[in-house]
């Protein structure tokens, strides 16, 4: 009897959540940097590259550690530690090249799954100038106590969300779910962590 599949669906909805996107949690907001912003712009379009053109953006974030930079797909924002303006102007710009190469390899590769310090990072780094570079910077960066943050990705839609605490249900997007599957929960839009480059 098909009566009782409604029925179904909700009990197995009371475990298996759809997660709802919402807002990333308050925390001090990321500075962009204007100039740094408008060279990548530059330099992407110079690439070919219309789309990072328009989105990437470089922005100063003071909650960053012992990294001096990283850089988030499909997001094309970089990350730049501050105490990088105490450094040679020299590795500041390594290392926004060394992020922007990242950045790149993934526009250039689509969805496709690459070594984050892979071939066609390294042919990036080559169009920036900087052939050879190294996947780990040795900058003397010391550590303080970190609080961490949380994003996840839904692998359908690529949208990312941060927490302050981590999930610990089995949760997939929401828009996902509701646009593709009548708002319940289904395992092909399951978020998955979502790391930076770095
Ligand atoms: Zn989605
Ligand atoms: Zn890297």
């Amino acid at each position: 009897m098909n009566r009782s599949m409604p029925q179904m669906d909700s009990r197995w909805a009371s475990w298996l959540r759809v997660f709802r996107f919402s807002a990333p949690p308050k925390e001090k907001p990321a500075r962009e940097d204007g100039g740094l912003t408008a060279w990548c712009e530059e330099t992407s379009n110079g690439l070919a590259l219309p789309e990072l053109a328009r989105k990437v953006r470089v922005v100063w974030n003071s909650r960053m550690q012992t990294t001096a930079g990283r850089a988030w797909w499909p997001d094309r924002t970089i990350e730049l530690n501050p105490k990088l303006r105490n450094c040679e102007a020299e590795e500041l710009w390594r290392t926004l090249k060394h992020e922007l190469a990242h950045l790149i390899a993934y526009e250039r590769c689509g969805r496709r799954h690459i070594d984050p310090h892979g071939n066609e990072w390294q042919a990036a780094c080559a169009d920036l100038g900087i052939p050879g570079e190294k996947p780990f910077h040795t900058l003397p960066f010391k550590r303080r106590r970190m609080k961490r943050n949380h994003a996840y990705i839904c692998p359908n839609c690529l949208c990312v969300i941060h927490r302050v605490r981590p999930i610990q249900r089995t949760v997939a997007c929401y828009d996902c779910c509701r646009k593709f599957n009548h708002g319940s929960y289904h395992e092909r839009f399951k978020l998955m962590k979502h790391k930076p480059l770095a």
